[in-house]
Protein backbone atom coordinates (compact mmCIF):
# COMPACT_ATOMS: atom_id res chain seq x y z
CA UNK A 1 0.00 0.00 0.00
CA UNK A 2 1.52 3.08 -0.92
CA UNK A 3 1.85 5.49 2.26
CA UNK A 4 0.17 9.11 2.23
CA UNK A 5 1.89 11.90 3.45
CA UNK A 6 0.18 12.88 6.38
CA UNK A 7 0.42 16.99 6.94
CA UNK A 8 -0.86 18.23 10.89
CA UNK A 9 -1.33 21.57 11.27
CA UNK A 10 -1.48 22.96 14.91
CA UNK A 11 -3.86 25.45 15.47
CA UNK A 12 -7.17 26.38 13.46
CA UNK A 13 -6.69 30.03 14.03
CA UNK A 14 -6.11 32.40 10.81
CA UNK A 15 -2.70 30.64 10.18
CA UNK A 16 -3.88 26.83 10.41
CA UNK A 17 -7.15 27.73 8.77
CA UNK A 18 -5.77 29.83 5.45
CA UNK A 19 -3.15 26.44 5.44
CA UNK A 20 -5.78 23.92 5.46
CA UNK A 21 -8.22 25.44 2.90
CA UNK A 22 -5.27 26.22 0.25
CA UNK A 23 -3.35 22.57 0.70
CA UNK A 24 -6.64 21.04 0.28
CA UNK A 25 -7.76 22.60 -2.85
CA UNK A 26 -4.44 22.41 -4.24
CA UNK A 27 -4.28 18.77 -3.38
CA UNK A 28 -7.18 18.33 -5.02
CA UNK A 29 -6.56 20.21 -8.20
CA UNK A 30 -3.19 18.17 -8.75
CA UNK A 31 -5.46 15.26 -8.09
CA UNK A 32 -2.65 14.12 -5.42
CA UNK A 33 -3.94 12.29 -1.86
CA UNK A 34 -2.51 13.90 1.21
CA UNK A 35 -3.64 13.86 4.62
CA UNK A 36 -4.80 17.02 6.28
CA UNK A 37 -4.98 17.11 9.76
CA UNK A 38 -6.20 20.57 11.78
CA UNK A 39 -5.83 20.44 15.67
CA UNK A 40 -7.18 22.47 18.17
CA UNK A 41 -8.03 22.91 21.89
CA UNK A 42 -11.22 24.99 20.99
CA UNK A 43 -14.03 23.64 18.01
CA UNK A 44 -14.03 27.37 16.60
CA UNK A 45 -12.21 29.39 14.35
CA UNK A 46 -12.14 32.84 16.34
CA UNK A 47 -11.68 36.26 14.41
CA UNK A 48 -9.91 37.39 17.10
CA UNK A 49 -10.01 41.42 15.74
CA UNK A 50 -13.48 41.80 17.08
CA UNK A 51 -13.39 40.11 20.17
CA UNK A 52 -13.98 43.63 21.91
CA UNK A 53 -17.38 44.10 19.88
CA UNK A 54 -18.60 40.89 21.28
CA UNK A 55 -17.29 42.04 25.01
CA UNK A 56 -18.89 45.20 24.34
CA UNK A 57 -22.37 44.20 22.96
CA UNK A 58 -25.54 45.40 24.65
CA UNK A 59 -28.18 42.55 25.11
CA UNK A 60 -31.69 43.62 26.26
CA UNK A 61 -31.67 40.38 28.53
CA UNK A 62 -28.46 37.88 28.71
CA UNK A 63 -29.97 34.51 27.76
CA UNK A 64 -28.20 31.52 26.32
CA UNK A 65 -29.74 32.26 22.65
CA UNK A 66 -28.43 36.15 22.72
CA UNK A 67 -25.03 34.73 23.57
CA UNK A 68 -24.57 32.22 21.44
CA UNK A 69 -26.01 34.71 18.89
CA UNK A 70 -22.87 37.15 20.41
CA UNK A 71 -20.24 34.07 19.62
CA UNK A 72 -21.34 33.34 16.36
CA UNK A 73 -20.40 36.77 14.97
CA UNK A 74 -16.60 35.52 15.48
CA UNK A 75 -16.58 31.90 15.74
CA UNK A 76 -17.21 29.63 13.01
CA UNK A 77 -17.32 25.52 13.30
CA UNK A 78 -13.71 24.55 12.61
CA UNK A 79 -15.05 21.08 10.88
CA UNK A 80 -16.91 23.30 8.62
CA UNK A 81 -14.37 25.16 7.44
CA UNK A 82 -12.73 22.10 6.00
CA UNK A 83 -15.33 21.07 3.96
CA UNK A 84 -15.18 17.52 4.04
CA UNK A 85 -11.72 17.67 3.15
CA UNK A 86 -9.40 16.93 6.11
CA UNK A 87 -9.70 15.75 9.33
CA UNK A 88 -10.38 17.92 12.40
CA UNK A 89 -9.45 16.62 15.86
CA UNK A 90 -10.69 18.46 18.79
CA UNK A 91 -7.97 18.22 21.13
CA UNK A 92 -5.22 19.79 22.98
CA UNK A 93 -1.41 19.66 22.27
CA UNK A 94 0.36 18.84 25.10
CA UNK A 95 4.22 18.39 23.52
CA UNK A 96 5.38 17.89 20.09
CA UNK A 97 8.43 15.35 19.66
CA UNK A 98 10.20 17.04 16.39
CA UNK A 99 12.79 13.47 16.78
CA UNK A 100 10.17 10.82 16.75
CA UNK A 101 7.76 13.50 14.38
CA UNK A 102 4.80 13.06 17.08
CA UNK A 103 2.90 15.56 18.38
CA UNK A 104 1.19 14.71 22.40
CA UNK A 105 -2.36 15.31 22.13
CA UNK A 106 -4.45 15.12 25.63
CA UNK A 107 -7.25 12.81 25.43
CA UNK A 108 -6.08 10.97 22.21
CA UNK A 109 -2.56 10.25 22.39
CA UNK A 110 0.56 10.18 19.64
CA UNK A 111 -0.54 11.58 16.59
CA UNK A 112 2.53 10.95 13.94
CA UNK A 113 3.04 13.58 10.81
CA UNK A 114 5.40 13.84 8.01
CA UNK A 115 5.60 17.66 7.78
CA UNK A 116 4.19 19.85 10.80
CA UNK A 117 2.75 23.31 10.58
CA UNK A 118 2.87 24.75 14.03
CA UNK A 119 0.45 27.93 14.17
CA UNK A 120 -0.57 27.84 18.04
CA UNK A 121 -0.70 31.37 18.44
CA UNK A 122 -0.27 33.29 21.60
CA UNK A 123 -1.41 33.64 24.90
CA UNK A 124 -1.96 36.81 27.54
CA UNK A 125 1.51 37.70 29.41
CA UNK A 126 0.91 39.08 32.84
CA UNK A 127 5.02 39.78 33.18
CA UNK A 128 5.28 38.31 37.11
CA UNK A 129 2.46 41.23 37.73
CA UNK A 130 1.63 39.71 41.41
CA UNK A 131 -1.83 39.34 41.70
CA UNK A 132 -2.58 40.60 38.05
CA UNK A 133 -3.40 37.07 36.50
CA UNK A 134 -5.52 36.21 39.77
CA UNK A 135 -7.74 39.46 39.77
CA UNK A 136 -7.89 41.02 36.14
CA UNK A 137 -10.16 39.56 33.29
CA UNK A 138 -8.63 38.93 29.95
CA UNK A 139 -9.97 39.37 26.32
CA UNK A 140 -7.91 36.70 24.14
CA UNK A 141 -10.64 33.68 23.28
CA UNK A 142 -14.10 33.95 22.97
CA UNK A 143 -14.99 32.75 26.08
CA UNK A 144 -13.19 35.61 27.48
CA UNK A 145 -14.94 37.99 25.46
CA UNK A 146 -18.68 36.52 26.53
CA UNK A 147 -17.84 36.40 30.21
CA UNK A 148 -16.87 40.09 30.76
CA UNK A 149 -20.19 40.67 28.24
CA UNK A 150 -22.25 38.92 31.00
CA UNK A 151 -19.91 39.92 34.15
CA UNK A 152 -20.68 43.80 33.35
CA UNK A 153 -24.44 43.40 33.00
CA UNK A 154 -24.11 41.46 36.16
CA UNK A 155 -22.38 43.69 37.76
CA UNK A 156 -24.62 46.63 36.98
CA UNK A 157 -27.77 44.50 37.79
CA UNK A 158 -26.59 44.11 41.02
CA UNK A 159 -25.92 47.51 41.75
CA UNK A 160 -29.81 48.56 41.29
CA UNK A 161 -30.69 45.43 42.84
CA UNK A 162 -28.60 46.73 46.24
CA UNK A 163 -29.81 50.22 45.40
CA UNK A 164 -26.35 51.62 45.16
CA UNK A 165 -25.36 54.84 43.77
CA UNK A 166 -21.47 55.24 43.84
CA UNK A 167 -18.36 55.75 41.60
CA UNK A 168 -17.50 53.08 39.49
CA UNK A 169 -13.99 52.60 38.03
CA UNK A 170 -13.64 50.24 35.18
CA UNK A 171 -9.85 49.64 34.70
CA UNK A 172 -8.02 48.77 31.30
CA UNK A 173 -4.20 47.82 31.45
CA UNK A 174 -2.82 48.02 28.09
CA UNK A 175 -2.45 50.34 25.27
CA UNK A 176 -2.70 48.43 22.46
CA UNK A 177 -4.82 47.68 19.78
CA UNK A 178 -6.97 45.66 22.28
CA UNK A 179 -6.73 47.94 24.96
CA UNK A 180 -7.77 51.24 22.85
CA UNK A 181 -10.65 49.14 21.11
CA UNK A 182 -12.00 47.87 24.55
CA UNK A 183 -12.00 51.41 25.89
CA UNK A 184 -13.49 53.16 23.19
CA UNK A 185 -16.22 50.70 22.71
CA UNK A 186 -16.90 50.41 26.32
CA UNK A 187 -17.95 54.20 26.58
CA UNK A 188 -20.94 53.46 24.18
CA UNK A 189 -22.07 50.47 25.61
CA UNK A 190 -21.80 51.73 29.19
CA UNK A 191 -24.17 54.91 28.12
CA UNK A 192 -26.53 51.86 27.11
CA UNK A 193 -26.10 49.39 30.39
CA UNK A 194 -26.78 52.86 32.42
CA UNK A 195 -30.50 53.42 31.18
CA UNK A 196 -31.02 49.73 31.68
CA UNK A 197 -30.22 49.85 34.92
CA UNK A 198 -31.72 52.99 35.78
CA UNK A 199 -27.70 53.75 36.96
CA UNK A 200 -26.05 57.52 36.58
CA UNK A 201 -23.53 57.30 33.99
CA UNK A 202 -21.35 60.48 34.65
CA UNK A 203 -20.50 58.34 37.74
CA UNK A 204 -18.78 55.39 35.83
CA UNK A 205 -14.98 56.32 35.00
CA UNK A 206 -13.11 54.18 32.30
CA UNK A 207 -9.76 54.86 32.87
CA UNK A 208 -6.78 53.23 30.50
CA UNK A 209 -3.62 52.49 31.72
CA UNK A 210 -0.37 51.91 29.41
CA UNK A 211 3.28 51.59 30.63
CA UNK A 212 5.00 52.98 27.77
CA UNK A 213 4.40 57.30 26.37
CA UNK A 214 2.96 55.68 23.28
CA UNK A 215 -0.60 54.49 22.23
CA UNK A 216 -1.00 51.50 19.95
CA UNK A 217 2.75 51.24 19.80
CA UNK A 218 2.53 54.53 17.59
CA UNK A 219 4.75 57.48 17.34
CA UNK A 220 4.10 60.94 18.89
CA UNK A 221 1.56 61.95 16.21
CA UNK A 222 -0.38 58.81 16.29
CA UNK A 223 -0.57 58.82 19.96
CA UNK A 224 -1.75 62.41 20.05
CA UNK A 225 -4.24 61.68 17.62
CA UNK A 226 -6.12 58.44 19.55
CA UNK A 227 -4.99 60.30 22.65
CA UNK A 228 -7.45 63.09 21.80
CA UNK A 229 -10.13 60.86 20.54
CA UNK A 230 -9.97 58.80 23.25
CA UNK A 231 -10.51 62.05 26.31
CA UNK A 232 -13.32 63.48 23.38
CA UNK A 233 -15.35 59.84 24.42
CA UNK A 234 -14.45 60.50 28.38
CA UNK A 235 -11.95 57.84 28.77
CA UNK A 236 -9.42 58.55 31.15
CA UNK A 237 -5.54 58.07 30.05
CA UNK A 238 -2.66 57.19 31.95
CA UNK A 239 0.52 57.02 30.01
CA UNK A 240 4.08 55.93 31.70
CA UNK A 241 2.26 54.29 34.28
CA UNK A 242 2.95 50.51 35.16
CA UNK A 243 0.94 48.34 37.37
CA UNK A 244 3.14 47.01 39.63
CA UNK A 245 0.59 45.21 41.71
CA UNK A 246 -2.91 43.79 41.78
CA UNK A 247 -5.08 42.98 44.70
CA UNK A 248 -8.91 42.18 44.96
CA UNK A 249 -10.23 45.58 44.32
CA UNK A 250 -6.82 47.99 44.41
CA UNK A 251 -3.98 48.24 41.98
CA UNK A 252 -0.38 49.58 42.80
CA UNK A 253 0.59 51.83 40.16
CA UNK A 254 3.76 53.57 39.41
CA UNK A 255 3.56 57.01 38.01
CA UNK A 256 6.08 59.00 35.57
CA UNK A 257 7.09 60.62 39.03
CA UNK A 258 8.59 57.20 40.27
CA UNK A 259 5.68 57.22 43.34
CA UNK A 260 3.71 54.67 44.04
CA UNK A 261 -0.13 55.00 44.33
CA UNK A 262 -2.74 52.83 45.04
CA UNK A 263 -6.38 53.16 42.96
CA UNK A 264 -9.01 51.31 43.68
CA UNK A 265 -11.56 49.21 40.73
CA UNK A 266 -14.37 47.69 40.36
CA UNK A 267 -14.01 45.84 37.34
CA UNK A 268 -10.41 45.09 35.65
CA UNK A 269 -9.22 44.15 32.38
CA UNK A 270 -5.66 42.96 31.29
CA UNK A 271 -4.58 43.55 27.60
CA UNK A 272 -1.07 44.27 28.13
CA UNK A 273 1.10 41.53 26.54
CA UNK A 274 1.08 38.43 24.96
CA UNK A 275 3.48 35.46 24.70
CA UNK A 276 4.25 32.58 22.20
CA UNK A 277 2.47 29.82 22.82
CA UNK A 278 3.85 27.64 25.94
CA UNK A 279 3.80 24.27 24.36
CA UNK A 280 5.53 25.99 21.53
CA UNK A 281 8.11 27.97 23.58
CA UNK A 282 8.65 24.49 25.80
CA UNK A 283 9.18 22.38 22.54
CA UNK A 284 10.22 23.55 19.07
CA UNK A 285 10.59 27.42 20.36
CA UNK A 286 13.90 29.11 21.08
CA UNK A 287 14.10 31.60 24.10
CA UNK A 288 15.91 34.19 22.32
CA UNK A 289 13.28 34.38 19.98
CA UNK A 290 10.63 35.16 22.43
CA UNK A 291 10.02 31.39 22.52
CA UNK A 292 9.14 31.20 18.73
CA UNK A 293 10.17 28.80 16.26
CA UNK A 294 13.69 30.18 14.18
CA UNK A 295 11.96 29.95 10.70
CA UNK A 296 13.90 30.49 7.32
CA UNK A 297 12.50 32.59 4.45
CA UNK A 298 9.82 29.74 3.20
CA UNK A 299 8.61 29.53 6.93
CA UNK A 300 10.38 26.32 7.58
CA UNK A 301 12.42 25.75 11.10
CA UNK A 302 15.67 26.25 11.01
CA UNK A 303 16.23 23.09 13.03
CA UNK A 304 13.85 20.72 11.35
CA UNK A 305 12.98 20.66 8.03
CA UNK A 306 9.63 18.69 9.05
CA UNK A 307 8.62 21.53 10.83
CA UNK A 308 6.78 24.65 9.53
CA UNK A 309 5.72 27.62 11.45
CA UNK A 310 3.30 30.85 10.94
CA UNK A 311 1.67 33.56 12.47
CA UNK A 312 2.30 34.02 16.40
CA UNK A 313 4.66 30.83 16.38
CA UNK A 314 7.28 31.80 14.17
CA UNK A 315 10.11 34.21 14.56
CA UNK A 316 10.32 35.78 10.89
CA UNK A 317 12.84 38.64 11.22
CA UNK A 318 11.35 41.77 10.18
CA UNK A 319 13.42 44.01 7.25
CA UNK A 320 12.04 47.45 8.21
CA UNK A 321 13.21 46.11 12.20
CA UNK A 322 16.48 44.39 11.90
CA UNK A 323 16.52 41.74 14.83
CA UNK A 324 12.97 42.01 15.55
CA UNK A 325 10.07 39.62 14.49
CA UNK A 326 7.44 40.56 12.05
CA UNK A 327 4.36 42.11 14.13
CA UNK A 328 1.96 39.31 15.56
CA UNK A 329 -0.88 40.55 13.33
CA UNK A 330 -3.95 38.40 11.96
CA UNK A 331 -2.92 39.82 8.24
CA UNK A 332 0.85 38.40 8.55
CA UNK A 333 -0.69 35.23 9.90
CA UNK A 334 -3.14 34.84 6.87
CA UNK A 335 -0.36 35.65 4.72
CA UNK A 336 1.73 33.58 6.43
CA UNK A 337 -0.94 30.49 5.95
CA UNK A 338 -1.06 30.76 2.08
CA UNK A 339 2.71 30.68 1.70
CA UNK A 340 3.07 27.37 3.61
CA UNK A 341 0.19 25.55 2.19
CA UNK A 342 2.10 26.84 -1.02
CA UNK A 343 5.35 25.36 0.07
CA UNK A 344 4.38 22.19 1.73
CA UNK A 345 2.42 21.31 -1.65
CA UNK A 346 5.96 22.26 -3.81
CA UNK A 347 7.96 20.49 -1.52
CA UNK A 348 6.13 17.11 -1.67
CA UNK A 349 6.24 17.52 -5.29
CA UNK A 350 9.84 17.74 -5.26
CA UNK A 351 9.41 21.98 -6.16
CA UNK A 352 11.26 24.24 -5.11
CA UNK A 353 9.71 26.96 -2.23
CA UNK A 354 8.57 30.27 -2.14
CA UNK A 355 10.25 32.53 -0.62
CA UNK A 356 7.60 34.81 2.22
CA UNK A 357 7.26 38.49 1.27
CA UNK A 358 5.68 40.37 3.87
CA UNK A 359 3.00 42.85 2.84
CA UNK A 360 2.78 46.69 3.32
CA UNK A 361 1.64 46.64 7.98
CA UNK A 362 -1.59 47.75 8.44
CA UNK A 363 -3.71 48.54 11.40
CA UNK A 364 -7.32 49.74 11.80
CA UNK A 365 -8.05 50.56 14.72
CA UNK A 366 -12.07 51.44 15.68
CA UNK A 367 -11.97 53.70 18.69
CA UNK A 368 -15.34 54.00 20.25
CA UNK A 369 -18.43 53.97 17.74
CA UNK A 370 -18.41 54.18 14.14
CA UNK A 371 -14.86 55.94 14.08
CA UNK A 372 -11.33 54.11 13.54
CA UNK A 373 -7.86 55.14 12.87
CA UNK A 374 -5.90 53.38 10.05
CA UNK A 375 -1.89 52.74 9.75
CA UNK A 376 -0.51 51.99 6.67
CA UNK A 377 3.06 51.81 6.46
CA UNK A 378 3.79 55.53 7.47
CA UNK A 379 1.23 56.99 6.82
CA UNK A 380 -2.27 57.75 8.89
CA UNK A 381 -5.44 58.21 8.59
CA UNK A 382 -8.49 58.16 10.49
CA UNK A 383 -12.48 58.97 10.66
CA UNK A 384 -15.97 57.33 9.94
CA UNK A 385 -14.77 55.79 6.79
CA UNK A 386 -11.78 54.54 8.20
CA UNK A 387 -14.72 51.95 10.58
CA UNK A 388 -16.14 51.26 7.33
CA UNK A 389 -13.07 49.94 6.09
CA UNK A 390 -12.51 48.03 9.68
CA UNK A 391 -15.94 46.09 8.53
CA UNK A 392 -14.97 45.77 5.32
CA UNK A 393 -11.66 43.28 5.91
CA UNK A 394 -14.08 41.44 8.25
CA UNK A 395 -16.45 41.15 4.84
CA UNK A 396 -13.36 40.55 2.80
CA UNK A 397 -11.97 37.76 5.40
CA UNK A 398 -15.19 35.74 5.94
CA UNK A 399 -15.22 35.84 2.24
CA UNK A 400 -12.12 34.01 1.81
CA UNK A 401 -13.17 31.75 4.67
CA UNK A 402 -16.38 30.92 4.19
CA UNK A 403 -19.24 30.27 1.09
CA UNK A 404 -20.26 33.67 -0.40
CA UNK A 405 -23.79 33.59 1.35
CA UNK A 406 -22.85 32.75 4.87
CA UNK A 407 -19.96 34.84 4.56
CA UNK A 408 -22.60 37.51 3.83
CA UNK A 409 -24.79 36.37 6.28
CA UNK A 410 -22.47 35.80 9.15
CA UNK A 411 -20.75 39.55 8.17
CA UNK A 412 -24.51 41.16 8.48
CA UNK A 413 -25.51 39.60 11.44
CA UNK A 414 -22.58 41.08 13.08
CA UNK A 415 -22.07 44.00 12.24
CA UNK A 416 -26.09 44.73 13.25
CA UNK A 417 -25.59 43.35 16.68
CA UNK A 418 -21.75 45.71 16.53
CA UNK A 419 -23.42 48.65 15.63
CA UNK A 420 -26.22 48.58 18.26
CA UNK A 421 -24.29 50.33 21.17
CA UNK A 422 -22.69 53.04 18.40
C1 LIG B 1 -8.18 40.42 21.29
C2 LIG B 1 -7.28 40.40 20.08
C3 LIG B 1 -7.52 41.31 19.06
C4 LIG B 1 -6.71 41.32 17.93
N1 LIG B 1 -6.98 42.22 16.94
C5 LIG B 1 -6.24 42.22 15.82
C6 LIG B 1 -6.54 43.10 14.75
O1 LIG B 1 -7.47 43.91 14.84
N2 LIG B 1 -5.78 43.04 13.64
C7 LIG B 1 -4.74 42.15 13.51
O2 LIG B 1 -4.10 42.12 12.47
N3 LIG B 1 -4.42 41.30 14.51
C8 LIG B 1 -5.14 41.31 15.65
N4 LIG B 1 -4.84 40.45 16.67
C9 LIG B 1 -3.69 39.54 16.52
C10 LIG B 1 -4.08 38.31 15.72
O3 LIG B 1 -5.32 37.82 16.16
C11 LIG B 1 -3.01 37.23 15.86
O4 LIG B 1 -1.76 37.75 15.46
C12 LIG B 1 -3.38 36.04 14.99
O5 LIG B 1 -4.57 35.46 15.46
C13 LIG B 1 -2.28 35.01 14.95
O6 LIG B 1 -2.70 33.94 14.18
P1 LIG B 1 -2.27 32.46 14.57
O7 LIG B 1 -2.86 31.57 13.55
O8 LIG B 1 -0.80 32.45 14.82
O9 LIG B 1 -2.96 32.24 15.98
P2 LIG B 1 -4.55 32.20 16.38
O10 LIG B 1 -5.37 32.83 15.31
O11 LIG B 1 -4.58 32.77 17.72
O12 LIG B 1 -4.83 30.66 16.39
C14 LIG B 1 -4.23 29.80 17.31
C15 LIG B 1 -5.11 28.58 17.48
O13 LIG B 1 -4.38 27.60 18.22
C16 LIG B 1 -5.25 27.01 19.17
N5 LIG B 1 -4.44 26.50 20.28
C17 LIG B 1 -3.73 27.21 21.17
N6 LIG B 1 -3.10 26.38 22.03
C18 LIG B 1 -3.43 25.13 21.67
C19 LIG B 1 -3.12 23.84 22.18
N7 LIG B 1 -2.30 23.68 23.23
N8 LIG B 1 -3.65 22.76 21.59
C20 LIG B 1 -4.48 22.91 20.51
N9 LIG B 1 -4.82 24.10 19.99
C21 LIG B 1 -4.29 25.19 20.55
C22 LIG B 1 -6.19 28.14 19.59
O14 LIG B 1 -7.37 27.63 20.13
C23 LIG B 1 -6.38 28.88 18.26
O15 LIG B 1 -7.50 28.41 17.57
C24 LIG B 1 -5.64 40.41 17.82
C25 LIG B 1 -5.39 39.49 18.85
C26 LIG B 1 -6.21 39.48 19.97
C27 LIG B 1 -5.95 38.50 21.06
Amino acid sequence: MVKVTKIVILGGGFVGIRAAQDLAEKCINAGIKREIVVVDKESTHIYRSDLYEVATAFNKKITDSCMLQLKETVATPIYKLLFGRGRFIHDEVIGIDGDKRIVHLKDSGALSYDYLIVAMGSENNYFGIPGLRQNAMTMKTVADALKFNCHLDGFFAELKKKRVSRTVNIVIGGGGATGVEMAGELIGSLKKLCAKYKYDCRKVNVELIEGTEKLLGMDKEGTALVLARLKKLGVVVSLQTLIKKVEKKEIVLKGKDGKLKKKFYDILVWTGGVMVNPVVSAGLGEKKYGGAILVNPFLQSYEDRNVFAGGDNAFFEDTVNPGKRLPMLGSVAVEQGEILAENIFRLSQGKEMKAFVPGKMQMVIPIGGKYAVWKSGERLFSGNWVWLLKRIVYLKYALSILPFWKAVRKWLRSTEIFIDND
